[in-house]
């Protein structure tokens, strides 16, 4: 990092409305944290933007001063690429404005919400747009990486339901990037990450939404997991678009619906949520009861925006967390017998094998249409190991890198961009699959310099 006076700091701080933070700062610490204990990095600057403006007066500071740089949303990513070490980080969680057009059914979202923040507004009119499961998560990097949540076998992934965005680039221009503006950046950015610019606002398409759901848990015990499992996977090749259901095992949260000796036992539980009118959707639900004899069940109609917090207690930052995933096709026996063996195994209590249903809206766009290209993908598989103390993460990171090679020769194309750690900067071109020499092209005529770079990074061609 080079070095700047006093003077040069001081005429920054100026221009910067919102606020800069240096390591001396009593707020750093809790500034710099992000949601996976496992990132402990330390930025020589904080800048915590409160406005476009103050986006553009950072990157021309860090161009003056040849600052390496993170750029951070909600802060959730598990790589933890929105901090860095020594440089400086442009902290966007400030950025909380929500803007809904109801007549037009357009959400105007900027960076730092969070999906709780974007939820409520726009279920204020009964709107939502397809989002994901854990409400405390960024709308920003979930965007640029793809998105899919509960709403997407009806309504596609986030990024099929964006409109367009505001950016400021690599050489400080803001751009308006959608289908008519800038198209070939508005194909990079769905999906493309912070490789191409900074993003300040985003359009998003929604829908009608609830404001109330058919939603909720059926946990069966783990001796059942083969049979549950295994009709699970044939019960999702079928249902309707409306509905959606991910499979999780993992031991038993102390969950009020269970019996006390439940808690802390392996269990496999299905979670669902219909998009549609409640009563059709308990006839569409009540096969899964039959898939074995349940612990207990959770179900009912609620808040579309409490059902999008449900899983906010087991997901709480702070825990130190290392993931690994793969996309699927189908799920036949042999992905179903290493999760079964993994999830008989775990290596601490807070670890879950999910699986997330995507499919019906996400597969009919066509894999060039935008920068993700999975479109064959059916179900995201995430291996997500999480503990409590340093001590644990050898173990419990082996444990999530062996699942993940036992269940490799069973994935599909591609893996999504947002669940990769840290440690994976070689399964890039992978994840991208189709799209990544057109996204090497356009990194070349966006960003030849590289400068977003702490990122899942698509090297300039
Ligand atoms: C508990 C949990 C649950 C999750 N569940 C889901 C889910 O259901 N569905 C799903 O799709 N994903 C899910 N994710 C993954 C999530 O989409 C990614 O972690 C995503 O990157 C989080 O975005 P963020 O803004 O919070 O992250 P950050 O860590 O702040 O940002 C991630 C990266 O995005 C880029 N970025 C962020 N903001 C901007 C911007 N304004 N302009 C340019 N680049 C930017 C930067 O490169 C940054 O490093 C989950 C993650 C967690 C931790």
């Amino acid at each position: 990092m080079s070095q700047f006076s006093q003077t040069q700091l001081k005429e920054f701080k100026t221009n910067v409305a919102g606020s800069v933070i240096l390591p001396d700062d009593p707020q750093y610490d809790e500034v710099r944290q992000i949601w996976n204990a496992m990132i402990d990095r330390r930025p020589s600057m904080i800048v915590r933007c409160i406005s476009a403006a103050d986006v553009v007066h950072s990157l021309r500071f860090i161009h003056q001063h040849d600052l390496s740089f993170s750029i951070r949303g909600g802060g959730h990513n598990i790589a933890g690429n929105a901090v860095c070490d020594a440089g400086l980080m442009i902290d966007l969680s400030l950025m909380k404005g929500v803007h809904i057009d109801p007549e037009r059914q357009h959400g105007f979202v900027e960076p730092g919400c969070t999906l709780a923040d974007f939820d409520a507004a726009a279920q204020a009119y009964g709107l939502a747009t397809p989002l994901g499961i854990n409400s405390t998560t960024g709308v920003a990097g979930l965007t640029l990486g793809g998105g899919f949540g509960w709403l997407s076998r009806k309504y596609g992934m986030t990024i099929d339901n964006l409109l367009s965005m505001e950016v400021i680039t690599a050489d400080g221009q803001e751009l308006h990037a959608s289908e008519s503006e800038n198209a070939d950046l508005f194909w990079g950015l769905r999906g493309g990450g912070g490789n191409f610019g900074i993003v300040t606002r985003f359009e998003y398409q929604l829908h009608p939404v609830g404001p109330n759901v058919l939603c909720g848990l059926i946990v069966f015990p783990f001796d059942q997991a083969k049979a549950v499992i295994t009709q699970f996977a044939r019960f999702t090749e079928t249902m309707p678009d409306e509905l959606n259901v991910w499979m999780i095992t993992r031991q038993a949260p102390p969950l009020p619906f269970l019996p006390e000796e439940v808690h802390g036992k392996e269990i496999v539980a299905l979670a669902m949520c219909y998009a549609g009118d409640p009563a059709e959707g308990e006839t569409h639900i009540a096969p899964l009861r039959e898939f074995g004899t349940a612990y207990g069940e959770h179900i009912g109609i609620q808040p579309y925006t409490d059902w999008q917090q449900a899983f906010d207690p087991l997901l709480t930052p702070g825990a130190r967390n290392y993931w690994k995933t793969h996309n699927f096709s189908t799920l036949d026996e042999g992905p179903i017998d290493a999760i079964i063996e993994y999830a008989s195994a775990l290596p601490s209590s807070q670890c879950e094998i999910f699986i997330a249903t995507i499919g019906g809206q996400t597969r009919r766009a066509l894999p060039e249409a935008m920068a993700y290209s999975n479109r064959d993908a059916n179900y995201v598989l995430n291996v997500h190991a999480r503990w409590e103390t340093a001590a644990e993460d050898v173990h419990c990171i082996a444990w999530a890198r062996e699942f993940f090679a036992r269940s490799q020769p069973f994935a599909s194309s591609g893996a999504y961009i947002n669940f990769l750690t840290g440690d994976e900067s070689d399964r890039v071109a992978f994840a991208y699959g189709t799209s990544y020499e057109r996204l090497a092209k356009l990194k070349k005529k966006f960003d030849p310099a590289n400068i977003f770079r702490v990122n899942q990074n698509i090297r300039p061609a």
